[in-house]
């Protein structure tokens, strides 16, 4: 079935990529979605990235031309195929994170802490630490977790000696 390009400027044809596309175009595969080189940019720079980015850090790195509102369809459509999830903090930012294995379109298993850091909010997942179980008062219905833990990162550590 074809999937009808509306939503992507004409720039994403002729942009060139300039990086290995073709993990790229099957990370996205896994998901269902259709590569473009738009999708292929914003996946990249996830890659290259162990930290959580903010759509603003993104639009910085991109090339000029990339469109906001293109931009951020992308970014949902991620966060709804199992590609991103979103990291919150208490200043109302949202950052989003590439997903580990075993998140899909139906499903996010993200359910690990984070890490900013307090003095340049460099955000990380902990994908290793899990969030306890909590045991809610009886009659309670589970929703959702969300850990975060604050400190200072090695370079701000660094530089503030
Ligand atoms: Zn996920
Ligand atoms: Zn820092
Ligand atoms: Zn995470």
């Amino acid at each position: 079935m074809m999937e009808i390009p509306v939503l992507f400027s004409i720039f994403e044809i002729e942009e060139s990529l300039g990086v290995e596309e073709a993990p790229l175009k099957d990370m996205l595969r896994g998901t269902g979605l259709r590569y473009t080189k738009q999708r292929g940019e914003v996946l990249q720079l996830f890659r290259e990235h162990d930290t959580a980015l903010t759509q603003a850090e993104l639009e910085k790195m991109l090339p000029s031309q990339f469109d906001r509102i293109t931009l951020y369809r992308i970014l949902r459509s991620f966060e709804a195929s199992g590609l991103l999830h979103k990291v919150l903090d208490d200043s109302g930012t949202t950052r989003f994170a590439l997903c580990r294995t075993g998140c899909s379109e139906h499903e996010h298993h993200d359910e690990h802490v984070h890490f900013r850091c307090s003095s340049c909010s460099k955000t990380l997942c902990l994908p290793e630490v899990a969030i306890p179980d909590v045991k809610l008062p009886k009659g309670y219905v589970f929703g959702d977790a969300k850990l975060l833990i604050d400190g200072i990162c090695p370079e701000c550590v660094i530089s503030s000696n």
